[in-house]
């Protein structure tokens, strides 16, 4: 067998690794795009140049320093999509801090666990938003706050954080208002900030992202200026990104779909980055398409459904649309193709990644044959390295599916003070076992054919849940639809279907088992298969099967057979 015929890629690439920090590239864009529209948050009324972006960014970054915040320092940001994210993430870059992005539907022991874990010395939070009492909740972990001088912070249960600075209303008392933090830093802080600029190096950590979680306990996952402006940038390229572009980004800043993918892409690009709202809506969505003239949208699948299944989508001009994204969950081929189709989105991409790789690993690009860009998540990105291997780590044979690794610039340094569990998926040869399985053809397109944690083994046979989705998805009742396993004494683990059906539908569990029939093998057939009005899911758009699983379990008072 040749090499060829191994599952085994190289993103060869004519264009270099940009070789800057992020502080670097937010000047670049100031001197090259200044006067062009950098920032738009529309519930905000923000509406930025490059030029101001920076200008506001340096203040932001000296006044951080007059907080007695140091190079290396951890800074929590725990907000949704607001225009002082952004500022935040270029700021803390240029003051050389490393930004720790908190996922805002934590509630107070995942907070507490993750200022901890990184030990942060300083958390910009936002105020509230709808039933989030963000303020609340850390006055709740360091009832210390009220009493302490704003930037001495010592509570028992956050040893290592100093100060709290509140965005968006009035501060309590002990936290320092956002909008009043660049105006502490004064010419000294300015002059350590030009200082700065010549010391930090590309290869210096800027990032702290906690996984989503789909599977428990989150990691921080600890990524560099290097890892990350590079992969916005190569995802920007993939769509043909210029100054002349809009992207409008849905998805949550604080991971790393908004803050690489997009505010990466921009800085890098000099595309505008268009906030819709706070947390996701399709009809602010919509509408914030048409009115700023948005070129791109990204979203992940349910997003997408979202938008197209609104009652008022057809009332929107969306002509302006040429690209975007669609990433983060197994994107249905059904709705790649509508979004082509009924969105104007023809140059639209499908990316794969993940954290730990900076996300972005695969991504179809623009001209990418139309079957291709909506049946497969394209091919390797530039620069990158992907093999896939069996379980006991040789490469397979092109087609054969096993476990996606990917090795360079993108992997990760680290999980932040997790030797051990880095070294569980870095291997020494620095490829990154991500757990998803996965199949190259021989053109070297990707499917993501499953997780191996998802994979639901019955009587000994490995069943990929993936394929039955997407084999139920085709019914036209069925607007969603999540397969996992649950445990059953005989088999170990025996199918369940979850199914969320079309507005006015209705569907027995005998249709489902009909359409079924003939069509795909018996053991493939969900045992149980229930209707439902909404799966738990993360923000990212991730099914939590693990609690569907404990949701089934405790109500069919299903146990695991007893094994040695
Ligand atoms: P996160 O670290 O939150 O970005 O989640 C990464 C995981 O999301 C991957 O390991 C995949 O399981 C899943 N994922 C991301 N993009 C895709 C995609 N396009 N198709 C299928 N799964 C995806």
């Amino acid at each position: 067998m040749t090499d060829l015929a191994l599952s085994y890629v190289h993103g060869a690439a004519d264009e270099p690794l940009l070789g800057q920090t992020i502080g670097q590239a937010l000047d670049r864009a100031a001197a090259a795009w200044g006067h062009r529209p950098a920032l738009i948050s529309r519930g905000q009324g923000v509406r930025w140049t490059w030029r101001e972006l920076r200008d506001r960014a340096d203040a932001l970054a000296a006044g951080l320093l007059a907080l007695g915040l140091r190079r290396g320092d951890r800074i929590g940001i725990w907000s949704l999509n607001r225009a002082e994210w952004t500022l935040t993430q270029f700021a803390a870059a240029k003051a050389g801090l490393i930004l720790v992005t908190i996922n805002p539907a934590y509630r107070l022991s995942e907070l507490e666990f993750a200022l901890n874990k990184v030990g942060c010395a300083a958390l910009v939070t936002a105020t509230a938003f709808k039933t989030s009492d963000y303020i609340g909740m850390v006055n709740a972990l360091a009832p210390e706050l009220a009493a302490s001088v704003p930037g001495r912070l010592s509570a028992a249960r956050l040893p290592d954080l100093r100060s709290v600075v509140q965005m968006g209303g009035p501060p309590v008392p002990g936290a320092i208002a956002f909008d009043e933090v660049p105006a502490r830093g004064g010419e000294a802080e300015r002059a350590e900030l030009r200082e700065l600029a010549g010391q930090l190096q590309f290869d210096d950590a800027a990032n702290i992202q906690f996984t989503s979680g789909t599977t428990g306990s989150p990691k921080g996952v600890t990524l560099t200026h290097h890892n990350i402006l590079n992969n916005g940038y190569f995802v920007g390229r993939a769509m043909r990104l210029t100054e002349a572009d809009r992207i409008c980004i849905p998805v949550p800043l604080y991971h790393c779909f908004g803050m690489v993918m997009g505010n990466l892409a921009a800085v890098t690009h000099g595309c505008a980055m268009v906030y819709p709202g706070e947390g996701f809506d399709p009809l602010a969505t919509l509408e914030t398409v048409q009115a700023e003239g948005c070129t791109a949208l990204y979203g992940v699948p349910t997003m997408f459904i979202a938008e197209l299944d609104h009652p008022e989508f057809a009332h929107f001009n969306l002509s302006t649309l040429r690209t975007g994204i669609m990433a983060g969950a197994p994107c249905p081929i059904e709705v790649m193709r509508r979004v082509v189709e009924r969105m104007n989105m023809r140059e639209v991409t499908i990316a794969y990644g993940m954290t730990e790789t900076s996300p972005v690993s695969f991504q179809s690009a623009t001209d990418d044959p139309l079957n291709r860009r909506v049946s497969t998540v394209g091919r390797v990105h530039p620069h990158l390295e992907v093999k896939i291997v069996d379980t006991e780590g040789r490469v397979v044979p092109r087609g054969q599916s096993g476990e996606l690794c990917t090795r360079g610039y993108s992997v990760m340094l680290s999980y932040w003070g997790d030797a051990g569990k880095t070294a569980e998926v870095v291997d020494g040869a620095r490829w990154m076992h991500t757990g998803d399985l996965a199949t190259l053809d021989e053109d070297g397109y990707c499917n993501i054919v499953g997780r191996i944690k998802d994979l639901v083994i019955r009587g000994g046979e490995n069943l990929a849940p993936r394929e039955i989705e997407e084999f139920l998805f085709r019914h036209p009742k069925i607007q969603e639809v999540q397969v996992f396993g649950v445990a059953d004494q005989r088999f170990g683990e025996e199918l369940c279907a979850w199914i969320r059906l079309r507005e006015g539908e209705t569907m027995s569990e005998d249709e489902v088992r009909a359409f079924c029939q003939g069509q795909i093998a018996h053991q493939k057939v969900p045992r149980y298969i229930q209707f439902v009005d909404e799966f738990p899911m993360t923000v990212t758009g991730k099914a939590q099967k693990f609690i569907m699983r404990r949701v089934v379990e405790e109500q069919l008072g299903l146990k695991r057979a007893e094994t040695a």
